[in-house]
């Protein structure tokens, strides 16, 4: 299958979810999620009309970034492209996280936060950053509960350098849908309760390649695919 067709193929996907859910089209953006590919595969979905790549593994990230300034037309890429980090967070990484990125969606911690500020620099507009939740309970995940994610949007809210944006989660590990669907409800309601007490929050990143359906129904803005889109990830190269 060509590029251009799989990458109409997700677009359908969310259409037709958007149309079920009641909800415009373009109501939820598509991020490409890049981890373990090549440059050349994210070149040829820029091509076909994508902009947003998801990347989750720092030095892999910075590594393309930096290939790709040696493109011909990489002054115009660079202006097009649109880098999301979405892995976990060291907090001697913040830095090349805070330069080189124009979203973050996994910071689960307030000191994370303020070294993204601090390091953001002046010249870049402000930073979108979305707070990662855990609805799972599981301990395990990255992620903070919802009364913790609710009290870090708050201290991010007019942090310099910062726009805060919104809430991701990676639900539990499961085909349940019920559970799923639980969780998702659960996010999308601490995202209401948000903007209901003075945060203009935009973006909601929850849903992946198996379950963006799911998620787009209970509310998503943003879904993260990878492998439906770039194929199975082989993580032994
Ligand atoms: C890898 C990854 C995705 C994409 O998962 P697929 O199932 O391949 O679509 C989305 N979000 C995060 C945080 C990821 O790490």
């Amino acid at each position: 299958m060509s590029r251009a067709t799989q990458l109409a193929e997700i677009q359908n996907r969310i259409t037709a979810a958007c149309h079920k859910a009641g909800r415009p089209g373009s109501a939820v953006k598509l991020l490409a999620v890049s981890k373990t590919f090549p440059l050349s595969d994210i070149l040829e979905f820029y091509s076909c009309g994508q902009t947003a790549f998801g990347e989750n593994y720092l030095q892999e990230a910075l590594d393309k970034i930096t290939q790709l300034a040696d493109h011909p037309n990489a002054q115009t890429m660079n202006a097009n492209l649109e880098w999301h980090f979405i892995g976990p967070i060291q907090s001697n990484k913040t830095k090349p996280i805070a330069e080189n990125f124009s979203w973050v969606h996994s910071v689960d911690r307030l000191k994370i936060a303020q070294r993204l500020s601090d390091q953001r620099p002046e010249n870049l507009p402000p930073l979108n950053v979305l707070v990662q939740i855990n609805t799972s309970g599981e301990d395990s995940k990255s992620g903070l509960s919802p009364a913790l994610a609710i009290d870090l949007c708050h201290q991010i809210h007019g942090m310099k350098n910062m726009a805060l944006r919104g809430l991701m989660t990676i639900p539990s590990n499961t085909d349940n849908t019920d559970q799923l669907k639980s969780e998702f409800l659960e996010c999308k309601s601490v995202f209401d309760s948000l903007n209901s007490n003075g945060l203009s929050l935009d973006t909601l990143s929850m849903g992946m390649s198996a379950d963006l359906e799911l998620a787009i129904e209970c509310g998503s803005s943003c879904v993260r695919v990878g492998s439906a889109l770039f194929g199975a990830r082989d993580y032994s190269k």
